[in-house]
């Protein structure tokens, strides 16, 4: 039999809604438990610098600044675990969770904050530069500013990326999208305003065979036209991925509601309720739209509040 664990709070993933979640949670004298998930820090760990989080007017690494949302956390009392919840059950009143150190964790309230992840096309060589942030980003807000004045490429042809080829325009000479069938996916506006913008190039019928570097950093893609099979050489220092995001969500699927994309609902637009009293959500598990560390810190400070509201509810 699993060893049962007692808790007011349980906090499931270690992003930016995780950690302020926490923060808050153990100022309020909750004691939380925090599963920090497969990718302890989260996704801000595979961001080389963020420059626009307020209070770091230099900039930090991401993951030098969940060491510090990790730290933040604890100084308060935050009990961090490594590992992950790999199963729930919320059909009752107190709420139960699997970890995968084989604890059975009956929490008063969750605050789930599992985030989602980018997807990327899966081909080694974007995977190398990815790896050694070296010129591959899932995030055109977040890094496009180190490709100013420099040519990039973008993938994907949804609103995302559409709103993404726009964003780098702004910052770079030129940005090329490659576009895998002979449409976009995206709304018509977002498309039109890409196609309208004078330094975008849109190549059609185009996917990426190779993602070009010297080792260090991108240089450019090979891409390979699917109709007619001809392969062109496209140069740029920034190769950015916008195919879109699967959020982390997966496992509570059986009791709470999610939209048609995986994304959890809010029961309440403004706060972080989610269908099932007492579970709470923070961060990209529930935001398709903005996805930027500091919104998943709002969220994560506004899931430990409703927690606590509801736990003074029952008379905590
Ligand atoms: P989407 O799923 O809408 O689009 C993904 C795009 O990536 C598609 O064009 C798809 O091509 C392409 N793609 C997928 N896999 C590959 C691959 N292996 N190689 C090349 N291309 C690939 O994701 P988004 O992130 O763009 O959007 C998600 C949701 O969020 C949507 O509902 C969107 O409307 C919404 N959103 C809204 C915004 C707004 O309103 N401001 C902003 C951003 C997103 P294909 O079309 O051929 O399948």
């Amino acid at each position: 039999m699993s060893e049962i664990e007692k808790t007011k709070c349980l906090i499931i993933g270690s992003g930016p809604a995780g950690y302020t979640a926490a923060i808050y949670a153990a100022r309020a004298e909750m004691k939380p438990m925090l599963y920090q998930g497969m990718q302890p820090g989260g996704q801000l760990t595979t961001t080389n610098e963020v420059e626009n989080f307020p209070g770091y007017p230099d900039g930090i690494t991401g993951p030098e600044m969940m060491v510090q949302l990790e730290a933040q956390a604890k100084r308060f009392g935050s009990d961090i675990r490594f590992g992950f919840i790999t199963k729930v059950d919320f059909s009752g009143d107190i709420h139960k969770c699997w970890a995968d150190d084989g604890k059975e964790i009956h929490a008063e309230t969750v605050i789930i904050s599992t985030g989602a992840s980018a997807m990327y096309l899966g081909l080694e060589s974007e995977q190398k530069y990815l790896k050694l942030g070296g010129g591959v980003s899932a995030c055109a807000v977040c890094d496009g500013f180190f490709y100013k004045g420099q040519e990039t490429i973008i993938v994907g042809a949804g609103d995302s990326a559409c709103e993404e080829a726009h964003y780098l325009s702004k910052l770079c000479t030129k940005v090329t999208m490659l576009v895998r069938r002979d449409e976009f996916r995206a709304s018509k506006i977002m498309a039109e305003r890409v196609k309208n913008t004078e330094n975008i190039e849109i190549m059609f019928n185009t996917e990426t065979e190779e993602v070009l570097g010297d080792g260090q950093g991108v240089t450019g893609a090979r891409v390979k036209n699917n109709i007619t099979g001809e392969e062109t050489i496209v140069n740029a220092t920034g190769f950015f991925v916008a195919i879109g995001h699967k959020p982390n969500t997966d496992i509570f699927k059986e009791f709470i509601d999610l939209d048609e994309t995986g994304y959890i609902k809010y029961a309440e637009p403004g706060t972080s309720h989610t269908n099932v009293p007492g579970v709470f959500v923070s961060g990209d598990a529930a935001d398709k739209r903005y996805r930027q560390a500091i919104t998943a810190a709002g969220t994560g400070c506004m899931g430990a509040l409703d927690a606590e509201k509801y736990l003074a509810g029952k008379g905590h």
